[in-house]
This record gives structure tokens, sequence and C-alpha cells, in this order.
């Protein structure tokens, strides 16, 4: 077997001999030996250049194939962390060896000829990406992260129907940072699971304040208040999501009717079985799910037969242009008569104005969230808010 024709896959030798060849001077030098458990041609992970190296069995040989593909693909699986780590080391190599001007496709996960160019610009963003990993483990050890609560009201009556849990993180130097910013970071690198624990835990002590603190009217008897948390695809990928969220719903002794878990789209399509499974799970415990910005993601509606959902919440971004494009408010009555015939809720999201507000309860939809109503707010305001709650005027 020639490295040079191996191409791109690396051989892990379970049984046998080999020995390892290089052309200096037009002579085959043998520069040594390699017995069972060697990794030979390693280089077929990095580039896909010919190699230059020559291997011959010295007796019967029995290799085991690791292709470039198999490599990417068992990469992608690692930890997050770990998987930067790999990146910046396979660059600095690469560097080292001379090959950041070659052209070759680098294995699925690696950086490509282009980046290892810029290698300093990518090695300084996994850098930070670590930097930022360490900081947010420690915000979740010194509880900077904080939820902020922004209520949904129904279109009819002008009552809170729940609150959305969205995250904070209070930073000691750089203040205030937006989750726009670090729940990307969280996801790249694996803590987000243990964030979104904490979230719901909070999530659940909330409801029970948020509950006790509610002023006759505010609220309405049609379905029990609720505190809607977020969660990532990345929690998806853990089977013992749901074991985790029953756990804590007994700590928290919380009946599972005022919990709404918010998903995306894109979630469901990543993640399809697990999705399905945990999410089944949750909703046969008595909580609900609800799917964020609806109509942002994928393009086919058949999956909402295939995953238990109690709510669309329709994205913003066809509210803000529903009084303006025909299309959109098309769209978003199309939604509203869809989920009807479904049997589920629908939240408008975003609303900003009264125009907006008047315009979405014209279409039949059950719930609004949005600045015009209020701002997320901290838990001690919307406690606030449970005792004398007045809705802002919906023109008719
Ligand atoms: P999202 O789930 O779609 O949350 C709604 C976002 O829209 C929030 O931004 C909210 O502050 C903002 N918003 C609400 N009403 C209005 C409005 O009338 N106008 C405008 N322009 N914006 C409005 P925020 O809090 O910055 O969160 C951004 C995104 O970060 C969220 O989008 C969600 O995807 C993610 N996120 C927030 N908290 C969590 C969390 O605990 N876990 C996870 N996995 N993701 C979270
Ligand atoms: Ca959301
Ligand atoms: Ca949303």
């Amino acid at each position: 077997m020639r490295e040079g024709e191996a191409g791109n896959c690396a051989y892990i030798l379970d049984e046998g001999t080999v020995e390892i060849l290089v052309q200096r001077e037009g002579q085959a030098v043998q520069i040594g030996t390699r017995g069972p458990g060697s990794l030979i041609g390693e280089m077929a992970m990095v580039d896909d250049q010919p190699r230059t190296a020559t291997v011959i069995a010295l007796e019967d040989c029995k290799v085991m194939e690791i292709s470039r593909e198999d490599f990417g693909r068992r990469l992608e699986s690692i930890d997050p962390v770990l998987k930067m780590v790999m990146r910046v080391i396979m660059t600095r190599y690469r560097d080292t060896l001379g090959r950041s001007r070659l052209t070759a496709k680098p294995p699925p996960g690696f950086p490509s000829a282009e980046t290892v160019e810029h290698s300093d610009a990518s090695h300084d963003k996994a850098i930070q990406s670590i930097k930022v990993y360490n900081e947010l483990r420690t915000a979740l050890q010194n509880e900077e992260l904080f939820l902020n609560f922004q209520p949904m009201i129904w279109l009819d009556s002008g009552k809170i129907a729940g609150f959305e849990a969205l995250m904070r993180w209070n930073h000691p130097e750089k203040g205030l940072i937006s989750p726009g910013i670090f729940i990307p970071v969280a996801e790249e690198t694996g803590l987000i699971g243990e964030m979104s624990h904490w979230a719901f835990e909070e999530a659940c002590s909330a409801v029970k304040l948020l509950k006790n603190s509610a002023k006759a009217g505010v609220m309405d008897e049609r379905a029990p208040l609720f505190v809607s948390v977020n969660f990532s695809v990345k929690d998806f990928a853990d089977e013992e999501l749901f074991k985790h969220l029953d756990k804590m719903l007994v700590k928290k002794s919380t009946a599972p009717e005022h919990i709404h878990l918010e998903v995306t789209e894109s979630l469901l399509m990543e993640q399809p079985e697990n999705a399905k499974d945990t999410l089944e799970k949750c909703r046969n415990r008595g909580m609900s799910v609800a799917i964020d910005d609806f109509g942002t993601g994928y393009s086919s509606l058949s999956y909402l037969h295939y995953f238990p959902i109690d709510t669309l919440k329709v994205d913003r971004s066809f509210i803000r242009s529903m009084l303006t494009q025909d299309a959109s408010m098309v769209l978003v009555k199309s939604v509203v008569a869809l989920a009807k015939n479904l049997n589920m809720k629908v939240v408008a999201e975003g609303i900003e104005t009264p125009e907006e507000a008047a315009a979405i309860r014209a279409t039949g939809c059950d719930l609004a969230q949005g600045y015009y109503f209020s701002k997320p707010v901290l838990l001690a305001q919307a406690l606030e808010m449970m005792g004398n709650w007045q809705a802002p005027e919906i023109p008719s």
C-alpha cells in the first residue's frame, strides 16, 4: 500500500508490521517500521496532497481505514472545546508544514486553505470562544445570569396569559450582554445544556411567585398562567433532557401546566427523532410546546402533524411587514386559520404599535407579545405587573 495512493484515508495497523520509506536523492530510504496500533498516513486527515512516503507491508497485515469524511463526522461529535483546540492545533500544524498556500480541500470540520491563509484570524476566533466559554462558566457559578420576563396578552380581553423567560448576562466588566451574543457561544461550546437547565429551574420558581402575585382580573381563567422557556437544538441532542426537566418539576413542586417549551422549526428539523421523543414525553407530563419564530425556518408544513405542538409563535418579521405588504397579511391570516384547524393557539411576536395590535386582533390571533404591551422586565417588575396590570388600548 502506497500512502500516495491511499488518498484521503489514514489507517490504523491492527496486525502485522510495515516499513516506511521516503525518496532521498532518487533512492527509497527506510525511516522506520511500525507495528500493531500505529497510525499511518495521518496527514491525509489534514489535507489531500499526494503523500511523499511509501508504506510496505513486511508481513500479512490487517488495517482499519479512517476516511476523511468519517474523521470529520467524529470531529463534529466531540466535545466542542476539544474540537476548537484541535482546530487550532491542526491550523498551526498546516502552517508549520508550509501547506497554507495549498489549495487542497481539508476534511469536513477543518479550516480550509483560505482560512488557514488567515490562520491568525481563525486562531484568534477559537481563542476568543474559549475565553467566552470560561467567562460563561464563571457566570453560571457566580449568578451573573438572570431572566427577564415579557408578558403575552390575550388579544380579546387584554389580560395576561403568561410570560416568556429571556436570558440576560450581567458581565462584571462589560455590563449587560444580550442573548443574541452569548447564546450562540453557549451553543458552540456545549454550555447551553447547563444554562437551559438553570433557566428552566428559574422559570419554575418564577411561576409560583407570579401566580401568588396575581390580583383578580389580571389573569384569564381560560388557561393556567404560564412561563415559556427557550430551548436550543443542542438541548435536544441530550437524551436525558426530559428526565432532567421532570426532576426539576418535582424539586420545585411546579405543576407542568404552567410551563411552556419554546423550540424553533430548525431545532425540530435537526433533531427530529430526539425532539419528537422528548417533546412527547414533556407533553404527556403536562407541559406545552410552542414553535418559536414560526414561518422563518422550514418550508414544509407536514412536520406540524409529526410533532406534538400546542402553539405557533408568528415571527415578528411578518408582523413588521403586515401593514405594508398584502402578502404578509395574507400569510399571517393563513397561519391563524391553519392553527385554528389544527387546534393550536397563535401568538403574534413583536407587536410594537396600536395599529399592529389592532390589525393582529382582527385576524383572530389569540395572543400577542411585544413592546406595545411591555418590554421584557425583571422578575420584580413582572410580579408588580401581576398586581396592577392595565392593558394598553387596542383601537378598533
Ligand atoms: P426569541 O425567542 O424570538 O425572543 C424574542 C426576542 O424579541 C427577545 O429578544 C425580545 O426581547 C424581543 N422582542 C420582544 N418584543 C419585541 C418587540 O416588540 N420588538 C422588537 N424589536 N423585539 C422584541 P432577546 O431577549 O434579545 O432574545 C433574543 C433571542 O435570544 C431570543 O429570541 C432567543 O432566540 C434567544 N434567547 C433568549 N433567552 C434564551 C434562553 O433562555 N435560552 C435560549 N436557548 N435562547 C434564548
Ligand atoms: Ca422565544
Ligand atoms: Ca421568537
